[in-house]
């Protein structure tokens, strides 16, 4: 599908990033979804959901939110291969889009509506349910037909129990992924958990630790950048 702009965009052979390969979509009802926070000339995060084979991509600006009260802004930008929606690391100086990538989230989502999902990107209102670590429930991403290039959409959170009024996404700021800071990705700092590729056990410890920071994000370890306190035994060392 439309990956040239992708790949004319990068020379693989000077970033880590992944060239287009040989993942596919199963279904059009359900798919991957995930988010990056990428520090680059400007801090963003890219909201990527799987359609027909790609990830179709928006950079946006604040982030997204719980917040069913914020309208997020949303840049349509250019399709990505499925591949990307695991990368994490540092694009090298030179590059497009240089700079460190953070796994900020990643999942599910089921598809809302009755019509396929190229047909809700198509008419500009896609509605999609959540199943991440940090983003959950019904969102809508919405194209602004008629203003500026034409590439503007809002991503809205709708209301219901996952909605969280006053939500801030920057008191969110560690990897899905490895648990890391954006300072520790760019530092190529191993991770701070062990944690897997796939939902499981180390995931659900972590997932545990949430109230707790939600509760109190001035004093979370996570929030301020500093180690999070070992309050009992692992089983086992992160490897790094
Ligand atoms: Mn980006």
């Amino acid at each position: 599908m439309a990956l040239e702009e992708y790949r004319a965009k990068r020379r693989f052979e000077n970033t880590p990033e992944p060239p287009p390969g040989q993942i596919h979509s199963k279904t059009d009802s359900s798919g991957y979804f995930c988010v990056q926070r990428h520090d680059a000339t400007r801090l963003h995060y890219d909201f990527r959901l799987e359609v027909d084979g790609v990830l179709k991509s928006w950079a946006i600006p604040k982030g997204p939110t719980l917040d069913p009260a914020v309208k997020h802004f949303a840049a349509h930008v250019e399709d990505h291969p499925l591949e990307y929606g695991g990368f994490e690391g540092n694009i090298p100086k030179g590059n497009y889009g240089a700079g460190s990538v953070m796994l900020w989230d990643r999942g599910t989502y089921e598809l809302l509506g009755d019509a396929k999902a190229g047909e809700q990107l198509a008419r500009g209102d896609f509605k999609f349910r959540l199943h991440g670590e940090k983003l959950n429930g019904d969102f809508a991403i919405v194209h602004m037909k008629g203003r500026g290039k034409g590439n503007e959409w809002l991503l809205i959170k709708k209301q219901d129990e996952f909605a969280v009024p006053g939500w801030d996404v920057e008191a969110h700021a560690y990897s899905a992924l490895s648990g890391r800071t954006q300072e520790e990705i760019a530092r190529n700092m191993p991770a701070r958990k062990a944690k897997r590729k796939t939902a499981g056990a180390a995931d659900r410890v972590w997932v545990s630790d949430r109230p707790a920071k939600r509760a109190s994000k001035a004093t979370s370890p996570i929030a301020a950048g500093k180690p999070a306190p070992v309050k009992k035994k692992r089983k086992s060392r992160p490897a790094a």
